[in-house]
């Protein structure tokens, strides 16, 4: 399986600061790395256009997804961001069901499975469900990582139970840890057979980390 390697990046950084650090991003990554990992960023919605303008300008394979999408199709939710328009700008994937949006916006499985299936119909890779990841809320930005014994032990569980559902695709489904990854444990823990990823949010903002994590990856 590819392994994958998705950089959040919140609430951080304009559109300019966002370009410059794709662009560093993109200089530091070992020449044709994305034939062999994908490199997925995560930028504010504010971002996506210019981030999107400059990857298929340069030809970067470098690809975008965005941190949340609309469970609404269209229509009057003023401040909303549809499947449709992420579509439109060439948005491979998207991030639903974040456990800072459960704790922090109030979002819960109902709106969550809504958001779904907007991503479904638009073809959209969502990450949490087609990727399924793993993060312990107490892991996240808090620089407290989870131990090699308890990633795969929720992993295979998680593999166990999903794997037995119809939606469950072998070929496609990717399983992903989220939580403090830095590169001081990267190499550990993505090496694992059972771990198809990481999902990267603090270390994302700087690219040396953030390629140095993608390097631990042994190919
Ligand atoms: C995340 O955003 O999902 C995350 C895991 O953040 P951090 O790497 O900062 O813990």
């Amino acid at each position: 399986m590819k392994k994958i390697i998705i950089g959040n990046w919140k609430l951080n950084l304009d559109h300019l600061q966002g370009i410059q650090l794709l662009q560093k991003i993109n200089y530091s990554l070992p020449k044709d790395v994305e034939e062999n990992i994908d490199i997925v960023l995560a930028p504010s919605h504010t971002s996506l256009r210019s981030l999107q303008t400059v990857i298929s300008t340069d030809k970067l394979k470098i690809k975008l997804s965005s941190q949340d999408v609309s469970m609404y199709k269209e229509g009057a939710y003023t401040g909303e961001v549809s499947s449709t328009q992420l579509e439109k700008l060439d948005i491979s994937y998207s991030i639903i069901g974040h456990s800072e949006r459960r704790t922090l916006l109030n979002e819960n499985d109902e709106i969550i499975n809504q958001k779904l299936k907007r991503l479904l119909e638009q073809r959209i890779t969502p990450i949490f469900e087609i990727i399924f990841a793993y993060e312990p809320i107490w892991a996240i930005g808090t620089g407290q990582v989870a131990t090699i014994e308890n990633i795969i032990e929720v992993l295979d569980f998680t593999k166990n139970l999903i794997s037995s559902k119809s939606f469950y695709d072998q070929e496609k489904s990717r399983f992903i840890y989220g939580g403090s990854v830095s590169p001081d444990n990267s190499e550990e823990i993505l090496n694992l057979n059972i771990v198809d990823g990481a999902l990267v949010g603090g270390a994302s903002l700087d690219s040396d980390k953030f390629v140095k994590i993608v390097n631990s990856i042994k190919l």
